[in-house]
């Protein structure tokens, strides 16, 4: 089996976490990883249910989102996700969702406070927002890199949009959109209670620092 194949297949599998934490509705969420060592990225095709995805199923694109292999035409954030992969060497995992209450944060424009230490182990501060965006041309994957770069969150809220999330792989990004989703329902719910306590600074550094150096098996 070749290496991509197995890409097609890892990526084809990794869709059913978006369904499994209720991130999507339909079709509209999808999962690429970039192929390593080439200007190539797999992704979910465009419409199709999530029940069909199979590696066959699956499409490669050029990092300008050009389909390359593949029997169906690809994902229509295919662009986006190209843009963050010739702009963003280092990420190999792109995830894309409108989970309904990081999205409504999105709507909102407003980013996710960092409140809780959970929060400040995956995204070390707050969770920004982007700009708006059209779909279908550079301009999403410019607003993800612009809003990413330098910060250490690996999700951007999309004002009036929805969630994209980048990972060093396919299952980085789709953790931190699961993740993104769990701090804004919480974060929300904390609010209807009344003003959550911030986090200092350094509060987030200490647990930021813990979560990503020494937390898990190494
Ligand atoms: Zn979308």
């Amino acid at each position: 089996m070749s290496d991509l194949y197995q890409l097609r297949m890892e990526v084809a599998r990794l869709h059913s976490h978006l369904t499994r934490w209720g991130l999507i509705t339909w079709t509209s969420g999808n999962v690429s990883a970039r192929v390593p060592g080439e200007d190539l990225l797999v992704i979910k095709p465009s419409g199709v249910s999530y029940d069909d995805l199979t590696a066959e199923a699956m499409v490669v694109c050029d990092l300008d989102g050009a389909l390359v292999e593949g029997d169906y035409s690809p994902s229509s954030d295919t662009e986006a996700h190209a843009y963050v992969y010739r702009h963003m060497p280092e990420v190999g995992g792109v995830v894309h969702t409108h989970s309904p209450y990081a999205t409504a944060w999105a709507i909102h424009g407003e980013p996710i406070p960092c409140v809780m230490t959970a929060m400040a182990d995956e995204f070390g501060g707050e969770i920004p927002v982007g700009p708006f965006a059209l779909i279908g041309d550079a301009e999403i994957g410019r607003g993800i890199v612009d809003t990413l770069d330098g910060h250490r969150s690996p999700a951007v809220l999309m004002r009036s949009h929805g969630v994209f999330t980048i990972g060093r792989g396919p299952r980085d990004a789709i953790k931190a959109a699961v993740m993104c989703e769990d701090v804004a329902r919480t974060v929300h719910l904390a609010r209807a209670l009344g003003t959550p306590i911030p986090l200092t600074g350094k509060e987030i550094d200490a647990l930021y620092d813990r979560y990503q150096n020494v937390y898990g098996q190494r």
